[in-house]
């Protein structure tokens, strides 16, 4: 097998602990062993959702399930809610709420920047006097690598009373989140992200306040996805249907190397990497999607030059050199290429990658200048570690 250095935004490099951890024999779900290790999950994932009252349900399913939960449990037909889209997975949140008998209002932002804090209160407190049930908000928008001020939106709606669902899929355990003093309803996360677990699981954290709202939402249409099912499950240290128990092994052992390295180096981590690769796309003369001040640690969207396919690009990357980085969704295909930080990557490794897209692009005739990206990216790193050196 080839080598290959995954650069995508989910899933991500698993390191071998993690992958060791999967690998283990499979045990009784409802038994002892297991009872412990999804408490002890629970339990750790906490403070990494910054809550200390939000109950942590894991739940057996992809990030889509985990919003699917979410919203399905809160809301219903009837309920208005007012979603914030800042990209394509914005969009997804729409078509669950559309689903489930929600009238939908759209809060528009232009691609590539955040949901504009002034811009959400001044539409909550609307002259026309109808009030929003819900508010739902992507923390970060892994298609146009965005990342919301999440705090900023907070205040934006503090005492209004909405039920805020916020997608958090690709931000969390990538940098600082508060889910109790921002005061968010739910917030959903997923093994697959910055946690670099492999996929399976769905982490949905659950404000006190929402559990009355998920209680007396009576018509609910929900089975699988069922939250209070879960919850009953849960304080039992089960799962109501048999969870992947070889991916919540993993996900235990991931926490592991969170915890070993620590929340604010592991921020730094993503930082520091996503600030190399804008600082290599900037020195190559390539302009970034996503506008100034709404930069993503975990996801860098790099728009291509006129006349290079940015499909292209990743081909030639993934065949001749071993390097697989996203592509642009939707209407932003072949005109970006997305380049993940997060997983268990090491420096060498961005550094590697920028090269190999230096190669594909002068490849590809595009007008860059070898060695500027990487150049820069190494002078990034050079920096942040001075303080360390001495
Ligand atoms: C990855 C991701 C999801 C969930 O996708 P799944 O494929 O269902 O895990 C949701 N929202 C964002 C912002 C994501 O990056």
């Amino acid at each position: 097998m080839s080598k290959n250095l995954l650069f995508i935004p989910g899933p991500v490099t698993v390191a071998e602990s993690v992958l060791a951890a999967a690998a283990r024999p499979l045990i009784d779900h409802r038994g002892p062993e297991f009872k412990a290790l999804l408490r002890r999950i629970s339990a750790r994932m906490q403070p990494v959702f910054g809550t200390q009252t939000a109950e942590v349900l894991i739940l057996g399913s992809s990030g889509t399930g985990g919003l699917e939960a979410a919203v399905g449990n809160l809301f219903g037909p009837g309920d208005r809610v007012l979603a914030c889209p800042i990209g394509v997975f914005g969009q997804r949140l729409i078509a669950i709420a559309r689903n489930f008998g929600c009238e939908v209002e759209i809060l528009d932002t232009p691609w590539g920047s955040g949901t504009d804090p002034s811009a959400l209160r001044a539409r909550l407190n609307a002259p026309d006097g109808k009030r929003f049930d819900g508010v739902l908000l992507t923390h970060n928008e892994t298609s146009t690598g965005a990342q919301n001020d999440m705090a900023a939106l907070a205040e934006a709606i503090r005492g209004y009373g909405a039920y805020t669902v916020v997608d958090s899929v690709s931000g969390l355990a990538a940098s600082d989140f508060r889910m109790d003093d921002w005061e968010f309803d739910i917030v959903v996360a997923a093994s697959q992200k910055a946690l670099a677990a492999p996929p399976g699981l769905a982490m949905v954290a659950i404000a006190p306040r929402a559990w009355e709202r998920i209680g007396a939402n009576t018509g609910a249409q929900r089975f699988y996805f069922d939250l209070r099912k879960a919850r009953e499950f849960a304080a039992i240290g089960e799962t109501p249907w048999t969870p992947p128990v070889s991916v919540v092994f993993a996900l235990d052992a991931a926490l592991d190397e969170f915890e070993r390295t620590g929340a604010a180096a592991v921020h730094d981590r993503h930082a520091r990497y996503s600030a190399a690769v804008r600082a290599a796309a900037r020195a190559l003369g390539l302009e970034l999607f996503s506008q100034d001040g709404a930069h993503s640690p975990t996801v860098v969207a790099i728009r291509l030059p006129d006349g290079i396919d940015g499909d292209a690009i990743r081909t030639s990357l993934r065949e001749t050199r071993g390097v697989v980085v996203g592509g642009g969704q939707k209407e932003l295909k072949g005109k970006i290429i997305r380049i993940g930080t997060m997983g268990d990557l090491t420096q060498t490794d961005v550094l590697g990658a920028l090269g190999a897209l230096e190669i594909a692009l002068l490849e590809a005739g595009a007008p860059v200048q070898a060695g500027m990206g990487v150049q820069a990216a190494l002078k990034l790193f050079l920096e942040a570690d001075q303080p360390a050196a001495v």
